[in-house]
């Protein structure tokens, strides 16, 4: 896979789409153009990380000092930008994150785009647990938020045929060298929570997400099952009361999001629905699609609002696989029309939509596709603001400071 060498011909470029949208934020359109695009550090830039100071990932096995990267980056206004998914490989040229008068910048075809500053890496990184995890494993930290993922497989995958096409989840943990565990220990969960909130004024909430677990006497009762067992073991630092949470699941039935809701503390539920159309839907998540199926989904979705209430239940996009070809809308406009009137129908149910940009990823059945348009997702990135401003839907459990990782979500800060 190699840059497809006239894309800048076809699109409109950063600065023409800020000209063209002058009430989204220029942050967010860089930042969106950042993940849409991936980045590459100059050796410049890569100097500038102190692992001692910075939140950084390794790109070799024996996380020495120059290999460290940094995790994400932060613009000036404290719009978050996650990098750690970036390409290293795409059809577009990556944005440079490179060192210009001593200041961090961004860099696309050689004119600075903005200042950015590394994440700060948080207290608990370099602890360890009892049993002797490093802690950093266990969770990781968003700018506010304890990011916790116990399950680190994804059983869709079982069955040939069944995963995501976008997700490389499979390939990657068929790929690490570590030798993970499937399912993180729950005793090594609660003591780096336990841990993690001792730095002051760091978080404002806490965050469970992994693969699905489709085993059980129901469909997905193990996933349940763990669920509440981490939340009632970290409820233990909140007095066993409702405590600022997100669990993003699968969609579960009633009497599991009730079993959820009763026995635990979360505050709030998101199962994704990836994307906004049953047929694309059915080929772009074949494994959800035969379990459980785009109307169901949405059903529980519904559901989930009588119990945990409106303004507490989201579903995420992929934005920007409903293009993908063969089977994808063919235009934009039509993409945009069709997908927004769905986020709208969800809407009026209560159910605010999130969403990501598609980041096409090595390992996943669609690696060789190509992401649509910046214009496209700042288009579909206002559309779902504009929606939950007109149903007075709250976002906060995905805000900027808690997750960071939406463009719309940005945009309904202010
Ligand atoms: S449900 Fe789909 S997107 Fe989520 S981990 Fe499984 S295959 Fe990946």
């Amino acid at each position: 896979m190699g840059v497809v060498k006239d894309w800048r011909d076809k699109e409109l470029s950063i600065s023409e789409v800020i000209r063209k949208y002058p009430h989204i934020s220029p942050f967010v359109i860089i930042k969106t153009d950042v993940q849409r695009r991936g980045v590459n550090y100059t050796e410049k830039a890569l100097a500038k990380v102190d692992p001692d100071i910075h939140q950084v990932e390794y790109r070799g096995m024996f996380r020495e000092k120059g290999d460290a990267t940094p995790v994400s980056l932060i613009l000036r206004d404290g719009t978050s930008i996650l990098t750690a998914f970036s390409v290293e490989e795409g059809k577009r040229e990556p944005i440079l994150v490179d060192v210009i008068d001593d200041r961090i910048v961004l860099v696309d075809q050689g004119e600075i785009l903005e200042e950015v500053e590394y994440w700060e890496k948080p207290d608990y990184y370099d602890k360890f647990t009892s049993s002797g995890k490093p802690m950093w494993q266990i969770a990781a930290a968003r700018p506010q938020r304890i990011d916790i993922n116990p399950n680190q497989y994804c059983q869709f995958w079982e069955t040939p045929g069944h995963g995501c096409k976008y997700c490389s989840i499979a390939a990657t943990y068929n790929s690490s060298k570590e030798n993970k565990p499937k399912i993180l220990n729950v005793d090594d969960i609660a003591e780096t929570v336990e841990e993690a909130l001792k730095e002051p004024g760091r978080y404002e909430s806490i965050f469970l997400t992994g693969g699905s677990i489709l085993n059980g006497k129901e469909l997905l009762d193990e996933e349940v099952d763990l669920y509440i067992e981490i939340l009632k073991r970290i409820g233990k630092n909140f007095g066993g009361k409702r405590f600022p949470s997100q669990l993003i699941g699968t969609a579960f039935n009633e009497e599991q999001l009730r079993r959820i809701y009763d026995t635990t503390g979360l505050t709030s539920y998101t199962a994704d629905i990836e994307v906004l159309d049953k047929d694309l839907f059915e080929w772009v998540c074949p494994g959800k699609s035969a379990r459980i199926g785009y109307d169901e989904w949405k059903r529980r979705l519904y559901k989930a609002v009588e119990i945990f209430g409106v303004g507490n239940v989201t579903t995420g996009l992929v934005v920007g696989v409903e293009m993908a070809t063969p089977k994808g809308f063919q235009s934009e406009d039509e993409s945009l029309e069709k997908c927004l009137a769905e986020a709208e129908e969800l809407a009026k149910h209560g159910v605010s939509t999130v969403g990501c940009v598609w980041n096409v990823a090595p390992g996943s059945v669609f690696f060789n596709q190509m992401s649509p348009s910046l214009e496209y997702y700042i288009r579909f990135a206002d559309g779902l603001d504009q929606i939950r401003r007109k149903y007075n839907l709250n976002v906060d459990m995905d805000n900027y400071r808690r997750c960071g990782n939406h463009p719309d979500t940005d945009l309904s800060r202010i």
